[in-house]
């Protein structure tokens, strides 16, 4: 069942819905057949970088078709789009997208007003949420590959700027920097949960973290109890796939074995992150 961020992310939930960018449809399945056996909302997302290169246009109407043949609600997301990439956002809801992310946050403040409200003026007449972000994200999106240090340099997201944001855009979700990155850490990143709550009590939107990949399990949940609503992860199902790559090139030339278990590795990394951000784990053990 197709659905955007208005439905899925419940401020005063103490559970954040998991957001996992894709590449092909078989990650895409791999997420929702996740869902479908945790009973859990989910979001897929493509990142504007793999938007033309893994064909969207062509990909996304058999996503759509998988997303409304099940009953657990999903949104399809665009992950940071950048704000010249206007053409590429209207190109994504005539595609049937549920939901955009806009990132502006590279911009002054008033420019990343000025574009969010336009992308939350267009998507919102599709019935398409809107993520914004303010304070930039260390790393590039979807570069698994670029190792970096935790981004002490990186200022956090200022809360009355925060603020002054969503009054000003009426974003739907709002992306905050709290100390993590995009790509692969060389130690535990350290994320600032004051600002988190600080922002979380300030504003009534739900609120993104990015960059989860090599994050905690007690940091992610820390995170969530203090206002994350939805969490990013991907580097970590491509981090996976080359481990996966590496340890079979010994053993088989057989390709469609290695997709097999390739899938199967997806599932059991995305459950167990969907568990973890909807507080599930200990719920479902205690079922077992
Ligand atoms: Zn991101």
């Amino acid at each position: 069942m197709k659905t955007n961020l208005n439905h899925l992310l419940n401020k005063d939930a103490s559970s954040a819905t998991g957001s996992f960018n894709i590449l092909d449809l078989d990650m895409a399945l791999s997420i929702i057949d996740c869902a479908e056996a945790l009973k859990t909302p989910v979001i897929i997302g493509i990142a504007s970088r793999h938007f033309e290169d893994i064909r969207a246009p062509l990909l996304v109407p058999s996503i759509l078709k998988a997303i409304e043949s099940t009953e657990v609600p999903v949104a399809l997301h665009l992950d940071h789009a950048a704000p010249q990439q206007f053409d590429m956002i209207k190109q994504a809801l005539d595609l049937g997208f549920s939901s955009i992310m806009i990132d502006g946050s590279l911009l002054p403040l008033e420019e990343n007003i000025e574009i969010t409200n336009r992308v939350v003026e267009i998507s919102h007449r599709y019935d398409a949420s809107v993520e914004g972000e303010i304070g930039g994200i260390a790393g590039e999106e979807g570069v698994a590959d670029t190792e970096q240090d935790s981004p002490d340099y990186i200022p956090y997201t200022d809360p009355a700027e925060a603020q002054q944001f969503v009054n000003a855009t009426n974003v739907d979700a709002l992306a905050i920097a709290v100390g993590t990155a995009h790509g692969i850490y060389n130690s535990e990143p350290h994320i600032n949960f004051d600002v988190i709550k600080e922002i979380s009590l300030m504003l009534d939107t739900p609120l993104v973290m990015h960059g989860a990949t090599g994050v905690s399990d007690a940091s992610i949940q820390k995170a969530v109890s203090n206002g994350i609503r939805k969490i990013n992860y991907f580097s970590g199902l491509l981090q996976t796939a080359m481990d996966e790559v590496r340890s079979y090139q010994s053993q088989s030339n057989d390709f469609y074995h290695f997709k097999q278990i390739m899938k199967n590795q997806w599932q059991y990394i995305i459950a167990e992150q969907i568990k973890l951000y909807a507080n599930l784990a200990e719920s479902l053990d205690k079922q077992a």
